[in-house]
């Protein structure tokens, strides 16, 4: 069965309560920041839509044909949309493209072959390229009986109003701080837990990820590292060659954070403002010392470095630009 977490139980009941009013509309929006398990969700409400004999609690019973197909990845009725692979390379395109919505079309077009629902998972639908979602628009304006579209999606903007106007949106929130906090324990988050909740703005699977990952750990070295630039410790150089390795260019993204909380906490004199928790303390210690017309100039010339897209030689000339302007100051 697909993962599904405590946190979707509330939507879960939104969507049972319609489906047994026979209300089910034919395409929904599922939205609600990263981390959240939209996906998730959205395979789970596949599968109980495909299953033949639902339990009760209206959960897929996970043994009959429907079920045992879907988990095999063979349902018939069932379609996964998501970035098109070049065939030769391989490699993921960053888009939905058009074929691969005019093939879910012409298949949504057949009836099914259970006699129940088809259902489509567009995951994420805003990777659809213009043409992708026009030719969507035709299957949206005249649905066939039993065919359900579940449209996935964090940036529900970046898709055609025209597209938007004709789903019904549904939007996981973020869970109650405890209930989150106690997922994550079970998950073996332990200390962890709460900063990366924290940093992942209450979004769960993203707090995981940022646990699993040393994430928080490598913050505090870049952090440090910082710290150590203006006590002259460190040369500015030397980190910026280390930073620039990463294409995500993941330190100077730390740094316009930091660099927001010291104006937060100059504006307001409560390091508790502070949207970084686990270095709360470092952070109040440099705004006390910071002047806001410094940290201001670096967040401009931050945002502009961040619009590039930038190769590694270029990479390393950016970052240490910034870097240099962050050991100037005094
Ligand atoms: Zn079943």
């Amino acid at each position: 069965m697909p993962d599904f977490y405590p946190w979707l139980e509330p939507v879960r009941d939104r969507v049972v309560a319609v489906l047994k009013q026979g209300r089910l509309p034919h395409a929904l929006l599922l939205t609600g920041q990263p981390g959240m398990g939209k996906s998730a969700f959205s395979e789970y409400l596949a599968q109980l839509l495909l299953c033949q004999q639902p339990t009760r609690m209206h959960t897929p019973c996970g043994e009959c044909s429907g079920c045992i197909q879907f988990a095999s990845g063979s349902h018939p009725d069932y379609f996964h949309v998501s970035h098109a692979v070049d065939e030769k390379t391989g490699k993921k395109s960053k888009e939905i493209k058009v074929d691969q919505i005019r093939t879910l079309a012409s298949n949504l077009v057949l009836s099914s072959h259970h006699g129940g629902y088809q259902v489509a998972v567009l995951d994420p639908a805003d990777a659809m390229n213009k043409n992708a979602a026009n030719s969507l628009l035709k299957t949206l304006e005249e649905p066939s009986d039993n065919t359900v579209l579940l449209l996935v999606s964090a940036c529900p903007a970046r898709l055609p109003a025209t597209v938007r106007s004709r789903c019904q949106q549904l939007k996981i929130e973020a869970p109650e701080r405890q209930l989150a906090l106690q997922w994550l324990q079970g998950q073996g988050c332990g200390d962890l837990a709460q900063t990366c909740l924290q940093l992942a703005h209450g979004a769960p699977l993203e707090a995981l990820r940022l646990a699993q990952t040393g994430s928080v750990e490598g913050r505090q070295e870049h952090f440090n590292a910082l710290v150590g630039i203006l006590e002259k410790r460190v040369s500015p150089l030397t980190v910026a060659q280390g930073w620039s390795k990463d294409e995500e260019m993941q330190g100077i993204r730390w740094m316009r954070e930091w660099l927001m909380d010291l104006i937060r906490i100059r504006m307001t004199g409560e390091a508790g403002q502070a949207r970084s928790a686990d270095l709360q303390d470092g952070l109040s210690t440099l705004a006390n010392r910071l002047d806001c017309r410094v940290v201001f100039e670096l967040l401009e010339r931050i945002n502009r470095i961040l619009r590039l897209t930038a190769g590694s030689l270029n990479r390393q000339l950016l970052t240490e630009d910034i870097l240099l302007a962050w050991a100037a100051q005094r």
